[in-house]
């Protein structure tokens, strides 16, 4: 560890005490507090944890749990790829008109909010929910040309796709609702997304101002199903999915 301080190194040590600290990253730790000074301690070991020290797409853990209703899934995280849950069922149609899918819990939450949202005269529809494995690589193949580079179209196609298995609606606990422009966020249903969903169960999953933590550029109609205490409390932290998952749900 010579390459840090040891006023780093005493520093550190000071956070030992966090359930999330990881012992067997410390060098991790130290490097990334290095590269990203504005960063303090806990956030540092938040994003080594989440492995934000490496690129998007590296190190990547296969998901042992994909059933678990709280399952995070970003681009260092994959899920399976014969991957479906067990439970999807159809929205009501005046909700969604094509029968797109999502796992009951979701399905009862969501159409729950769409009738709250009703009494104050706005209308929610699904427009994305379930994709398969499959489905999710075609959408990201789509506009790949056969003579092109991958990693060129990669680089590119990265910013607003996902790989496959590295989709969220893979889980069936994910909903882009109405509109999938960043102006979504200043209709009326837009507001009253960002500030009702919680309350039905659900977050906005990526928030303005948090790209570099979870890849993705913000997207007011993207919100995720966790249960109503545990999307409470998500919003109140303040923090990504990325950073509550890996600070209070995550066992190393
Ligand atoms: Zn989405």
């Amino acid at each position: 560890m010579d390459e840090f301080t040891t006023w780093d190194i005493l520093a550190l040590s000071e956070y030992k005490y966090l359930p999330f600290y990881d012992e067997a990253q410390e060098k991790e730790y130290l490097r990334y507090h290095k590269l990203h000074k504005h960063c303090n301690w806990i956030e540092a070991i938040t994003y080594v944890n989440i492995g934000l020290l490496e690129e998007f797409y590296s190190n990547i853990t296969l998901i042992s749990n994909p059933d678990n209703p709280l399952v995070l899934v970003n681009k260092y995280r994959q899920l399976p790829s014969e991957y479906t849950p067990c439970d999807l069922e159809p929205i009501d149609v005046q909700f969604n008109p094509q029968g797109l899918l999502l796992r009951r819990d979701a399905r009862i939450a969501f159409e729950d909010m769409c009738s709250g949202a009703a009494k104050e005269g706005l209308h929610l529809e699904a427009i994305s929910t379930f994709r398969s494995f499959s489905y999710q690589n075609k959408v990201y193949l789509k506009n790949k040309l056969p003579d092109m580079n991958m990693e060129d179209y990669q680089r590119e196609r990265d910013k607003v796709s996902a790989r496959a298995g590295h989709s969220e609606h893979q889980t069936g606990l994910a909903v882009d609702i109405n509109d999938l422009e960043q102006t979504f966020e200043n209709t009326p249903e837009g507001r009253w997304l960002a500030d009702h969903a919680h309350w039905y169960g659900f977050i906005l999953r990526y928030p303005k101002g948090r790209e570099r933590i979870t890849g993705y550029d913000y997207e007011p109609w993207h919100f995720r199903y966790l249960g109503k205490e545990l999307a409470k409390a998500v919003h109140q932290s303040n923090l990504t999915y990325d950073e509550y998952y890996i600070r209070y749900l995550h066992s190393f």
